[in-house]
C-alpha cells in the first residue's frame, strides 16, 4: 500500500552501489525553475500570476519573474532577491506581490519555501467558500486542513492586504484565499511540491465527486495518518519523478 511508504522505508530504498541518482545534483535555481515547470502542470497556470520565493540560509530570496509564466521560466531566469525583496541579480522584474512573501517569511522562520497562485481547482473553492473534503488516498497526503481566509481586501500587492493574509495563516502548512487562490508555506522545494500539488488535486476530486451527488470522505483517522507519513518528508521518489518529467520535456529548465 502507497500510504504504507513513510521515512524508515526510504533506508530500505536506498539506491543500489552504481544506480544512477534519481536526479541530478541541481543548483537553487534549477530547484525553483523546476518546481515552476511541475506545478503549472498540476493547474497553477493562470498566465503569468503566481510567485514563488525561496529563502536562503544567509537571509536572501530566490523568486520566478513576473514576466514569465511557470512554464517556460528557466533556471538563468530566477531572480536573487536581497533580505527585503529587492532584486540583487537577474534580467527580469520581481512581482509587486513580493510584500507578501516577504511578510509570511518575516513571521515563519520554519519554512523555507512560500508559494501563491491563483491554480485552477484550488481557486474554484476559494470562491465557493468551502475546505474541499478528503476522498481519496492522494488528497490525503498532507495531514491537515487549509485555512479559509475570508477577508478580501483586493491583489496582494497591497501591503496591507499581504500582511493581512500572512496573520491569517498563522503557523498553518496552507490556506484558501477568499476569491482568489492560495497560500502554501514549506520547509524545503520537496515539501512545497507536495503540499501544492496534494491541495490541488483534492480540490479537483472532491470538484468532481461532489459533481455526480457527493461521496464518503476518507475517515478523518485515516486521512490523518495517512498524512502524517506524507507530509513530513515528501512522498518518497515523487518530486524526483515529476522532477525528471520536465527536464524530458525540455532540458533548457536548467539552462
Ligand atoms: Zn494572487
Amino acid at each position: 500500500m502507497n500510504n504504507d511508504l513513510n521515512v524508515e522505508l526510504l533506508k530500505k530504498y536506498a539506491p543500489k552501489p552504481g544506480r544512477s541518482p534519481l536526479l541530478p545534483t541541481l543548483t537553487p535555481r534549477q530547484q525553483l525553475a523546476l518546481l515552476c515547470r511541475v506545478l503549472h502542470r498540476e493547474g497553477y497556470n493562470d498566465h503569468i500570476a503566481g510567485h514563488i520565493t525561496v529563502k536562503q540560509p544567509d537571509g536572501t530570496y530566490f523568486a520566478n519573474p513576473w514576466e514569465l509564466t511557470w512554464a517556460e521560466v528557466t533556471a538563468s531566469d530566477i531572480l536573487h532577491l536581497d533580505e527585503n525583496g529587492k532584486i540583487i541579480e537577474g534580467e527580469w522584474n520581481i512581482t509587486p506581490a513580493i510584500n507578501l512573501h516577504i511578510d509570511v517569511h518575516s513571521a515563519r522562520h520554519d519554512v523555507s519555501v512560500v508559494i501563491h497562485n491563483h491554480p485552477s481547482w484550488g481557486s474554484v473553492w476559494s470562491a465557493v467558500g468551502r475546505v474541499p473534503p478528503i476522498y481519496d488516498q492522494t488528497s490525503a497526503m498532507v495531514d491537515s486542513d487549509p485555512v479559509y481566509y475570508d477577508e478580501y481586501r483586493g491583489t496582494v500587492e497591497d501591503g496591507a492586504a499581504g500582511r493581512a493574509a500572512a496573520n491569517a495563516l498563522g503557523q498553518e502548512k496552507w490556506a484558501l484565499l477568499a476569491n482568489h487562490g492560495v497560500l502554501i508555506v514549506a520547509k524545503n522545494i520537496r515539501q512545497a511540491h507536495l503540499r501544492a500539488i496534494t491541495l490541488e488535486w483534492r480540490c479537483k476530486m472532491a470538484w468532481r465527486v461532489e459533481s455526480l451527488g457527493g461521496g464518503t470522505p476518507l475517515p478523518a483517522s485515516v486521512a490523518t495518518e495517512t498524512g502524517r507519513r506524507t507530509d513530513e518528508n515528501g512522498f518518497p521518489f515523487l518530486w524526483e519523478a515529476m522532477a525528471r518529467d520536465e527536464i524530458r520535456r525540455d532540458p533548457s529548465v536548467l539552462e
